[in-house]
């Protein structure tokens, strides 16, 4: 084999790790997730929203409902009381009185209780509806993190084997083009040689000088000139 040949592939090997590298963080599912994500955000603020309105009726209506309560034994102790009583008739007027009293008091508590269950009613509502939004979302965010992981599992290990038969590609090429090469790739990245297609450098896009060109085409074999622009070495 050439030393043009095994810099080729050697370059081939390179841009082919990079095409799975550039697939294993731009798939799909990782846009589709990071929307997922985005409109679920969106509905957890709207769920706080929802709860903070919430909240302080709910816990109007639980004192309303404590208060009706607490007057509502209050009224039956007291008929009872009556009921039972061999008191004198000015205590049963005092009783009775206080009776009519806390009846009256209950009447308004318990219009209360009712018209905060009837506020409570649509803001709950609007809570359950939006859990209710937020379901298939929350389904498919866990069905993307799994895809996403399996998928990436998959192609890492394609890229350590991608790797490993690199390096034995690398071994074909003489350690002075190597370090020129490897330079090239650290400097440009994708791969440290390019080829000439059509007179431009095919890793920068750029087009060769016409005397670039003809320095290109009259170099001895294995000489790689390098491109002016990005300095991968140049391949036929
Ligand atoms: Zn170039």
């Amino acid at each position: 084999m050439s030393e043009s040949d095994a810099v080729r592939e050697l370059m081939e090997a390179d841009r082919w790790i990079e095409r799975v590298s550039a697939q294993r963080n731009h798939l799909p599912e990782l846009e589709e997730l990071k929307n997922v994500e985005e409109e679920l955000r969106s509905l957890l603020k709207s769920l706080h929203e929802a709860e903070d309105a919430l909240s302080p009726v709910e816990h109007a209506y639980d004192d309303a409902a404590k208060e009706a309560d607490r007057l509502r034994t209050r009224a039956s102790d007291l008929s009872a009381r009556l009921a039972a009583s061999t008191a004198n008739a000015r205590e049963l007027a005092a009783i009775s009185g206080e009776l009519d009293h806390v009846r009256a008091l209950l009447a308004v508590s318990e219009d209360r209780e009712l018209e905060l269950l009837l506020a409570l009613e649509p803001l709950q509502e609007v809570v359950a509806r939006i859990k209710e939004r937020a379901q298939p979302g929350v389904a498919r965010r866990t069905s993307l993190q799994s895809s996403i992981l399996e998928l990436q599992q998959t192609l890492d290990d394609e890229l350590v084997s991608l790797r490993a038969q690199r390096q034995e590609k690398a071994l074909h090429v003489s350690s002075a083009v190597l370090s020129r090469y490897d330079a090239a790739l650290v400097r440009a990245g994708t791969s440290g040689a390019a080829l000439v297609d059509a007179g431009r450098c095919d890793g920068c896009r750029i087009a060769l000088s016409p005397l670039d060109l003809d320095r290109w085409k009259s170099q001895p074999a294995d000489s790689f000139m390098a491109c002016p622009e990005c300095g991968r070495l140049l391949l036929a």
